[in-house]
Formats: structure tokens, C-alpha cells, sequence
């Protein structure tokens, strides 16, 4: 295992030559903007060729490398949309997590000892670096300034997340009692806490009551009544349904009231003598249609204004979640100017963002348990005579539930192969097909149908998958006895560290 060590020296003062090759073929692909922009160096304007426009997971497909050397750009703290190379930095753009990463990455292995049979070493795990959730707070507060970020909490529940994100002073969206108790526990004070769930159990509101967190959302007449009678002091937001077709994971289906129903239940609150603060909703998680938040913030101005017309004075607009880490720009583009136009500034704006905190902080390892040899078809193209099954340490059943529940498609990269540690190296000729399986017994347990790689792997061989954070281990399983991928953390942020030892001190 040694070896790891030695190939990671030599790899850390390679030049990064892929940016450079792009830069030499002049492509710069934002995957924000889901499209290739070809940079005229003489001129330094940027053309955006529509011919190339592809969704994220194609683009992924087609050339890993290019998408890679953007999403760091897309991260930094120092660069806002719309993504340009800098013309003298030629060589010196890095991303400031991803050494941190490798090295956490690279020590964890180096460690392991697969062969040897000991217990846990074939174990995924997880590489979270809690700095880049701190470039994602100053990304958010450069964007958008008069929102104010309640972190949800389901996303990612990660105790150092969670102490991070305190520490900043965000607030924080809570689902359940659990939740508010974790938050709680960190002493975040509970006027920083949304209880925003819609149809809440009646102990949760209890609990919410005996604890002072008064901010909650309700979006039916029924949890009027039951707000009324466990928590009449409570200070409530209206969920509306908004638009969310262009988005991942719908969740117009279940919450949210229809616009011709908020005024009879602004009526109803009204003769309940329940106190009515303000409107939220929620555009669907993993959104890409920025139009949909402009439209949700006019919805929201309708249903302020019937609230004026019943007596309500109502303060509080909650934009809800659906935020990504790599279209955020374009997002707070037109949300931050939309909020303006319709409301004034002496309404208070709170987000609820989850998955863009957390989605690019975490970076699974998974190790190969088992493999199968599939012989290809005779004369496919490119392709070398045989295919591979790879069964790995974390399935769909543990934190690639992301699958099922979140339609993600995780990409697999070779992280360690015949004692060569490769994060971030493995490209170039991808020609040898594989399909990646977790380790259960069901034929669901399928992470990656078909994916290229560089390099026939063995057992005992290593891959990663990046973009990890958002609605994976919280959301795992021990599904036929299989751990739960543990979580080691670094911080490539100064800034965050002194925060965080602040909070603990
Ligand atoms: C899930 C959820 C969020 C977070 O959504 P993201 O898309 O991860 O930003 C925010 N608010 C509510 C009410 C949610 O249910």
C-alpha cells in the first residue's frame, strides 16, 4: 500500500494538464448553464454554441474531465456566473478542497489492508470537506444578500455539517421533532428554526411549542384545527403550490395549497385567531427552470395581497429549496430581482436550501468485493474483448438510495487500481465497459448500468463517486446486514475551522 503514498507525491506536482488542454482547444463547459461556451481568447468574448447544449449527465458522459475542471471554477467563492477563465492564470486554478480530499482520501487507503481479509477495511466511506459548505455560504451571501439561508436539515443531517452551518448563523428548516432536538442542542437559538413540514404529528407540534420554535408552515384547513388546539401561539406561513414540473423531485403532489384554496384558509385562520406571519413554497428539489421561482414569488405576492384583504399584515416570505450547487448563479439571477420588484424591504426573505450546501462537499469510496467477467459481442467498436460486473461496498439499499429516491446517476471514477492511487487521474481512453452493483442480494442494487472506464479493475481495487451529499447516508439503510458508509471529514476552508472552534469553545 505504499505505493499509494508514492504515487500521490509524484502526482501532486503534475501540472494540471487538462485544464490546460482545454484551454489550449479554447472549451470552458458550464454545466450551470448546461451549455459549451467556446471562448474567443483573441476577443474574450464567449460564444455559447447551442449545438452542444446537453443535459449535465450527458455532458458527463461525453468528457468528464471538462466538467470536472469547471465545477471547481462553478465553486469557488472568488468567481460568480458567468464562468471565465481568467487570461494570465494559465496553469494556477485549483480547486482549494480537492488536495484535501485526496489526501483524506489516499491516508484512509493506505491504511486499509482489503487483503488481508480485516474487518471493515472493504468498507465505502464517505470524504466530506465541511470547507466547501463554508464557500457555499459565502457563495450564497455574495448572490443572495437579502435571502436569508434556513439550512433543511433532512438533506444531510451530518453532525459537522449541522455545527458548521450554526456557527455561520444560518438558520435552519426542521422536519420533525428529531430534528429541531439536534438543532436545538447545538444552541441555535429557536427563532432560527422553521418548523416546515405541512401535516406535522401532534407531538412534534407539542414538542415545537414546549420549546419555543414558533416558526411553522401548515397548507390545509385540518392542520389549522390541530395548530389551533396544541399551539395557538404558533407563528405561521402559508405553503402555496407552485410550478414544479422542471424539477427532480416533485413535491406538488403532497404539499402545497392550490391558489383557490389560500383564501377560504386565510379566512379560516382568521376566525381561529391563528396568527398568520407570511407564505412559503417550494419549487421542487434539484430545480432547473430559474422561471419557476420568479413564478412561485408572484403566486406568493397574490396570496400576501388576499392576506391583506382578511386582516394580515404578513411579514415573511420563505422561498423554500431547490437550489443546486451548479446552477445556483443562474437561480439567484432572477429570484434576488424578482423578490425586489414584488416586495418591499421591509419584508423579511428566508430560503430553505438543502442539497446546495452539501451536494458537492462529499465524495464516496467505494472498494470492489466481487467481480464477474462478461465476454462482449464480437466487433464492438472501441470496446475491448471483455465487460465487467463490479460489485461494490455501498449500494442502492446504503447511500446510493440517492437513485431511487433523489433520480440521481452517480458517476463512478477509478480511485485506486494495481496499487496505483488515481483520484482525480484515471481518464483519458475509457474503453473498457463495466456495469457497478452494490453488495446485496437484490438485482434492484444497480448503481451504474453501463459505465467506460480507463482500466479493467480487480477485486480490492477502489472507485469514487463525487457530488455525494445530498440525500445519501441519511437516507441508508442496513439492508441485509450491510454497514452504513462512514463519514471522515476535512476542511480546506481557514475560515471555517476557526468558526467551528469558536462554537465549540
Ligand atoms: C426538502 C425540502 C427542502 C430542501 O430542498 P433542496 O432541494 O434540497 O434545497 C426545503 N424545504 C422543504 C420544505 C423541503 O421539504
Amino acid at each position: 500500500m505504499a505505493n499509494y503514498a508514492l504515487a500521490s507525491f509524484a502526482d501532486s506536482l503534475k501540472p494540471p494538464h487538462r485544464l490546460a488542454h482545454l484551454q489550449s482547444r479554447n472549451i470552458l463547459c458550464s454545466k450551470a448553464q448546461q451549455l459549451v461556451l467556446l471562448a474567443n481568447r483573441s476577443s474574450q468574448t464567449l460564444f455559447v454554441n447551442p449545438q452542444l447544449e446537453m443535459s449535465p449527465s450527458a455532458a458527463v458522459a461525453m468528457s468528464p474531465a471538462i466538467i470536472e475542471t469547471t465545477n471547481h471554477l462553478a465553486s469557488s467563492p472568488n468567481l460568480g456566473a458567468p464562468i471565465v477563465l481568467p487570461q494570465s492564470h494559465k496553469q494556477r486554478v485549483s480547486n482549494p478542497g480537492r488536495a484535501f480530499v485526496r489526501n483524506a482520501l489516499l491516508s484512509h487507503l493506505a491504511a486499509m489492508d482489503v487483503d488481508a481479509g480485516v474487518s471493515d477495511s472493504e468498507n465505502g466511506f464517505f470524504v466530506a470537506d465541511v470547507g466547501e459548505v463554508y464557500r457555499q455560504h459565502l457563495r450564497w451571501k455574495r448572490n443572495l444578500p437579502r435571502v436569508e439561508p434556513f439550512y433543511a436539515v433532512k438533506c444531510n443531517p451530518d453532525p459537522q455539517v449541522v455545527r458548521l452551518l450554526a456557527s455561520l448563523g444560518t438558520g435552519f428548516d426542521c422536519a420533525s421533532k428529531a430534528e429541531i432536538q439536534q438543532v436545538l442542542s447545538l444552541g441555535v437559538p429557536e427563532n432560527k428554526i422553521i418548523y416546515a413540514n405541512p401535516c406535522k404529528a401532534a407531538s412534534h407540534i407539542k414538542f415545537a411549542a414546549n420549546n419555543g420554535v414558533r416558526m411553522m408552515t401548515f397548507d390545509n384547513a385540518d392542520e389549522l384545527h390541530k395548530i389551533k388546539r396544541l399551539y395557538p401561539g404558533a407563528s405561521l406561513l402559508l405553503r402555496i403550490l407552485t410550478d414544479d414540473s422542471k424539477s427532480l423531485c416533485q413535491l406538488g403532489l403532497k404539499f402545497g395549497a392550490p391558489l383557490d384554496t389560500t383564501l377560504p384558509l386565510l379566512k379560516l385562520a382568521k376566525e381561529l385567531e391563528l396568527d398568520i406571519v407570511g407564505v412559503s413554497f417550494h419549487v421542487g428539489s434539484g430545480s432547473w427552470d430559474p422561471s419557476a421561482f420568479v413564478d412561485a414569488v408572484e403566486r406568493a405576492r397574490c396570496v400576501f395581497d388576499e392576506a391583506a384583504s382578511v386582516g394580515y399584515d404578513l411579514k415573511l416570505l420563505d422561498v423554500g429549496g431547490g437550489f443546486g450547487h451548479d446552477n445556483f448563479e443562474t437561480i439567484a439571477a432572477v429570484l434576488g430581482p424578482a423578490i425586489d420588484q414584488h416586495f418591499p424591504s421591509t419584508i423579511r426573505v428566508i430560503a430553505e436550501p438543502g442539497r446546495y450546501y452539501v451536494a458537492n462537499a462529499f465524495t464516496l469510496a467505494v472498494n470492489i468485493i466481487a467481480r464477474r467477467t462478461v465476454a462482449n459481442q464480437e466487433g464492438e467498436a472501441g470496446l475491448a474483448d471483455k465487460s465487467y460486473m463490479y460489485y461494490v461496498s455501498d449500494g442502492v439499499y446504503g447511500s446510493f438510495n440517492c437513485i431511487l429516491f433523489d433520480h440521481q446517476h452517480p458517476v463512478p471514477r477509478v480511485l485506486a487500481h494495481d496499487g496505483r492511487f488515481l483520484y482525480n487521474e484515471a481518464r483519458g481512453d475509457s474503453s473498457v465497459r463495466c456495469s457497478v452493483w452494490g453488495p446485496t442480494c437484490d438485482s434492484l442494487d444497480c448503481i451504474s448500468e453501463e459505465s467506460f472506464l480507463p482500466y479493467a479493475l480487480d477485486v480490492g481495487d477502489w472507485l469514487y463517486f463525487e457530488e455525494m451529499g445530498a440525500y445519501t447516508g441519511c437516507a441508508a439503510s442496513r439492508f441485509n446486514g450491510f454497514p452504513i458508509s462512514r463519514v471522515q471529514y476535512v476542511n480546506s476552508e481557514k475560515g471555517a475551522e476557526e468558526m467551528m472552534k469558536a462554537l465549540s469553545a
